[in-house]
């Protein structure tokens, strides 16, 4: 059989390490005890970020700088029109930005460049759409309470937003939800992962460039203990929109408790495509390999699970198997690379103990299964990996694994394809290949999932929410439905004229 092929490291002149700061009221500034972080490239060995590390001084520093500034009404007030103005600004400058913030990307997380290069370039895309969304905020009217009566339902900013966001896509999950927070007149306090800080730090200089008022947007870079958990329980924070693991999720609905703050949580997942044998096979295969390879496997929305038909099970897994040996792997700053570096080496150890496990389980390793070195790039990769005989008892197919590592299942009829789906406590999104619509239909009703592909995988649009299930999360993000998170409704009842008789009746008329 066909070996995989293995980019090399391509010939690279490193930039000097990227120096963040916090962005507190407008300016950059280090922690007053000065301590700083530095971030590893997962595939190339050398430092490449050198970043301010905050603690609860620099959490709450921020947090009242935004609580001042929405107060100060010079965002929260003003019009959607000028909001809009300074949102298209920032869509700019991120398209003139994008090679300079995905070689970054690319060094602190590992990911392969062009899929950097299609992040940064895409969430351009999710400010624009949240500008036009500043400039449509409206709430509704009620004419028909009495002829005397008037009712108004009013949106306004929830206030201050907490923003915590996870390292695998650190830019464009900022952009899920930082415009769409500012559209709708809040004000923010960003924590990104200290993985992958830089490209945030970045999105604070586009900021400020674009004219938004000091204060508005504020960023603090360090560690979930101090700096998350701070921005979680805070009084003066209105609301948490988070991102990351399920775990870390459930921590911070706890923490938010205290205080009753809004929380919207973005999950963890496991998904399934489900591959009927009258499905266009080839189309199929294709999302199936992109599904589990995209962003090295260590993506919310990875098809880590097939469930295929037992007529096609061994023809198809032949397909992918055939496909896999064709993706490019290795060095994530060579163009060509579909696959690159796994974020941290206990990262690659928890993928692997996931593979050994399930092999020891009588599972069958058909493809890869192994960290691996590259080239004069170290040992921070996972093979390209697919394994099948995998049972439903198996952790391999309930729990995440966040590697480029693929569970084949079969099944028999419909209502099993959905069952199997559907028996995992997430419930982020799921995938059904069929030519016949009733099949596609009858899934998509019963998978409880945030978002259902047909015939398709990972096509995302701002238009559309997107959230998960179960616990997968609660709230949803982007379209009308992620803006209307970050919105308070309040009803404005009006009287007109002087109709209404006394309430309290007076002694002589009783
Ligand atoms: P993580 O939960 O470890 O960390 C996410 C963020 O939370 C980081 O900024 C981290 O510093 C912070 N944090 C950690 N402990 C905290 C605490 N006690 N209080 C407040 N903040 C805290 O997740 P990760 O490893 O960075 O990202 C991978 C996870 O994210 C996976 O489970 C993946 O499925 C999930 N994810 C979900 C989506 C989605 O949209 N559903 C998208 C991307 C990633």
């Amino acid at each position: 059989m066909k070996e995989m092929t293995i980019n090399a490291a391509v010939p690279v002149d490193m930039p000097p390490p990227f120096e963040g700061r916090h962005l507190i009221d407008g300016a950059w500034k280090a922690s007053a005890d000065g301590a700083m972080f530095e971030r590893m490239s997962p595939s190339h060995g050398v430092v490449v970020s050198r970043s301010a590390l905050g603690g609860v001084p620099e959490a709450q520093a921020a947090i009242g700088a935004a609580k001042r500034a929405f107060a100060a009404g010079a965002w929260s007030r003003i019009s959607g029109q000028q909001r809009a103005g300074i949102l298209l600004r920032v869509a700019e400058l991120i398209e003139s930005n994008v090679e300079r913030i995905a070689l970054l990307e690319t060094l602190e997380s590992g990911k392969p460049i062009s899929q950097s290069r299609g992040e940064v370039s895409g969430a351009a895309d999710l400010w624009r759409y949240a500008a036009s969304l500043a400039r449509s905020t409206h709430g509704d009217s009620h004419n028909t309470l009495g002829d005397d009566m008037l009712g108004v339902v009013l949106k306004e900013p929830i206030g201050v937003v907490s923003i915590i966001t996870p390292w695998n896509f650190p830019f464009w999950i900022l952009s899920q939800k930082l415009p769409f927070a500012l559209a709708a007149g809040c004000t923010v306090v960003v924590k990104p992962s200290e993985m992958t800080p830089s490209s945030t730090v970045m999105m604070g200089e586009l900021l400020m460039e674009a004219g938004l008022p000091a204060g508005v947007c504020n960023i603090v870079l360090g560690h979930g203990q101090p700096v998350g958990s701070t921005l979680s329980t805070h009084e003066d924070v209105d609301m948490v929109t988070f991102t990351g693991s399920t775990a870390v999720g459930k921590m911070i609905t706890q923490a938010a408790s205290g205080t009753l703050k809004k929380v919207a949580l973005e999950l963890g997942g496991k998904n399934a495509q489900v591959i009927f044998p009258d499905a266009n096979l080839e189309d199929a295969a294709d999302a199936v390999v992109f599904g589990v390879y995209f962003n090295v496997g260590q993506c919310c929305n990875s098809s880590s699970r097939i469930l295929v038909h037992e007529d096609i099970a061994d023809s198809f897994v032949e397909r992918i198997v055939a496909l896999s040996r064709d993706v490019a792997f290795g060095d994530p700053l060579d163009p060509e690379t579909q696959v690159g570096a796994i974020v941290t080496p206990e990262h690659n150890s928890k993928i692997h103990a996931y593979v050994a496990d399930a092999a020891a389980a009588g599972a069958v390793v058909v493809l890869g299964g192994a960290p691996m070195d590259v080239p004069g790039l170290g040992d921070q990769f996972y093979q390209p990996t697919i394994i099948s005989g995998v049972t439903a008892d198996m952790p391999i197919a309930r729990e995440e694994v966040f590697g480029p590592v693929l569970v084949v299942q079969t099944f028999r009829t419909l209502p099993e394809a959905i069952e199997l789906t559907n028996a995992t406590e997430f419930g982020l999104s799921a995938g059904v290949w069929s030519e016949n619509v009733h099949t596609c239909l009858a899934f998509a009703k019963a998978a409880q999932t945030g978002t259902v592909w047909t015939n398709t995988w990972m096509d995302g649009y701002p238009e559309l929410a997107f959230g998960g299930m179960k616990q997968s999360g609660q709230g949803r993000e982007i379209g009308h439905y992620g803006f209307e998170e970050f919105l308070e409704v309040k009803s404005v009842v009006m009287r007109i004229g002087r109709t209404r008789t006394s309430w309290v009746k007076t002694r002589d008329e009783t």
